[in-house]
């Protein structure tokens, strides 16, 4: 089994690149039919999220289909609100619009949550969530994926663009933690 160190960490071998890329063809196959006819625009939720949307809208094949990258921006609101997660670097229209979030991960579904929210609220016609990871035994919010690559166990992952503390982006595969 490969074994890398990422600063304080050890971690294994986990999903390899082969295995993503199988799991990625299958969902842009998935997109290219819902979305026939459509003029869809993919959104990335930087940073974690950039060699998955790369990957999928490559494989998008409706020529009328666009993409554009937004950064969740975190800022201490009040106790009530506790940490506020704003979208950011969002410039185009969503009203009436078929719109397609690309997320890395979904873990407790929070973040995934704040972001539905904030793109409902622009008005799209059509909302789609899709995360190329779903870690089920985490989720705390009930959110409407309607795209899951891969459900994993709760274990803390770095590779294929996620990051620990910004290391291992760059991984081709998928590693998990080695406790
Ligand atoms: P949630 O709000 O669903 O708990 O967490 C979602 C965010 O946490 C993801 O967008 C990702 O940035 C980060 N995250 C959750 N699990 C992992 C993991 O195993 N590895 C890494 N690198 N990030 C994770
Ligand atoms: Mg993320």
């Amino acid at each position: 089994m490969k074994k890398i160190s990422i600063l304080d960490k050890d971690f294994e071998l986990f999903i390899p690149y082969e295995k993503i890329r199988a799991v990625i063809e299958d969902m842009a196959e998935k997109m290219n039919q819902t979305l026939e006819g459509k003029n869809p625009l993919f959104l990335c939720i930087l940073n974690g999220s950039f060699m998955f949307a790369a990957e999928v809208f490559k494989r998008i094949s409706l020529l009328d289909a666009e993409i554009s990258f937004v950064k969740l921006a975190s800022y201490e609101g009040t106790s009530t609100t506790g940490t506020v997660k704003e979208l950011i670097g969002l410039n185009e229209d969503l009203s009436g619009r078929t719109v397609i979030v690309l997320e890395d991960i979904v873990d407790t579904g929070i973040t995934i949550d704040k972001v539905i929210d904030q793109l409902q609220a622009m008005n799209p016609a059509d909302l789609q969530i899709a995360t190329l990871l779903l870690k089920p035994d985490a989720l705390k919010k009930d959110v409407k994926l309607d795209y899951v690559g891969l459900e994993i166990p709760n274990e803390f992952i770095v590779g294929y663009g996620l990051d620990y503390d910004g290391r291992g982006r760059n991984l081709i595969d998928i590693y998990k933690v080695v406790e």
